[in-house]
């Protein structure tokens, strides 16, 4: 796959890439839609557009080809890896939350001029950022995990969600989709918000007690009539202004949130309502590889899997229909399968 310009994507032959030394190569098996794929599918720069790799940050697969100086990992290993190029040597690399690393060299597959990613047949990864595919779930779930999975179960954690807890989900896309899956097993009753019916069908269905429409009226009011303590958690995954500004209505005093989604500049209006409430409000970005070993262990205990949340796949050759699709932003997530 490649960015073909702004809103287009295209499939193209190329060479099978080579692992270098310290790398191997992954024949991929499944690999995942991301929103910040779609950020850069949507961007309107051509130049910022051409100068950027293969797509794709969610790969799973095997590997095909051990390059020279990589131990530990062998021809035929499930594997996935993570997309973050990291320093490894900062303070925040060294006490294992590399996500946040200062001195970050990129990424496989976001952003221009960093190295080619997910969405072609064959990737090369260097081996410091493998990671093992569990036997007992499918390549698509180790996909997810790589970024949306761990995206959604890591400030799920921080929030400290619970069954003593209403947690409000704003914004059901994949990620969304994902918090509402795992929030509701953690036992929480989970309210999901979103302007797409299809996207708020899928989110009852995966463990949403109730959800509601944002376009139908003013949603502080709308949850309130319903909750009218307010929210105890908050998940916000649209990266919405207008979402981000309800924040404050959506939760009690002392209520706690974490900003997820990307998108929106225009949200200090709401900051004064935080204060004089003690709200809580963090960012969160990926997650940190801590957490890895801990997701399958939760998805194993609950018997779920991310892939509930994949709702269209593709073969690679139907690249760019995939895009056109996941752009609309009324389907659960979107993948390809190899
Ligand atoms: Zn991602
Ligand atoms: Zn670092």
């Amino acid at each position: 796959m490649r960015y073909a310009g702004e809103r287009q994507a295209a499939v193209q032959e190329r060479a099978e890439p080579r692992p270098a030394p310290g790398e191997v190569l992954i024949q991929m098996k499944a690999a995942g839609i991301c929103g910040s794929d779609l950020h850069l599918y949507r961007h309107p720069d051509p130049r910022f557009v051409e100068s950027s790799r293969v797509p794709g940050h969610e790969p799973a697969g095997v590997i095909a080809e051990v390059g020279r100086d990589v131990q530990g990992w062998s021809v035929g290993d499930r594997v996935t890896a993570y997309f973050r190029l990291v320093c490894g040597q900062c303070e925040f690399c060294r006490t294992g939350h590399s996500n946040v690393c200062t001195n970050r060299r990129g990424s496989y597959g976001v952003g221009p001029g960093t190295a080619d990613g997910a969405d072609a047949e064959y990737m090369a990864v260097e081996a410091q950022y493998l990671l093992p595919a569990p036997d007992d779930f499918s390549l698509e779930d180790a996909a997810i995990v790589a970024c949306q999975g761990g995206t959604a179960y890591w400030p799920l954690v921080r929030l400290g969600a619970s069954g003593a807890d209403v947690l409000v989900v704003s914004g059901l896309g994949p990620v969304g989709l994902l918090a509402t899956l795992f929030g509701s097993r953690m036992g929480a009753e989970v309210v999901g918000i979103d302007p797409s019916a299809d996207r708020r069908a899928l989110a009852e269905q995966l463990g949403a007690r109730r959800t509601f429409d944002p376009t139908a009226g003013p949603i502080g009011e709308q949850v309130r009539a319903s909750y009218p303590r307010g929210a105890d958690k908050l998940f916000e995954a649209s990266g919405a202004a207008a979402a981000y500004t309800a924040i404050p209505e959506l939760l009690r005093p002392l209520g706690m949130a974490a900003l997820v989604g990307l998108g929106s500049r225009e949200f200090t209006s709401s900051l004064s309502a935080i204060v004089h409430r003690e709200l809580v409000i963090f960012g969160t970005s990926a997650f940190p590889l801590t957490e890895y070993d801990a997701i399958w262990r939760f998805l194993r205990r609950h018997t779920i899997a991310p892939s509930q949340v994949v709702t269209h796949r593709f073969g690679i050759e139907d690249g760019a229909e995939a895009f056109r699709l996941a752009d609309t932003a009324t389907t659960g997530k979107v993948c390809f399968a190899f």
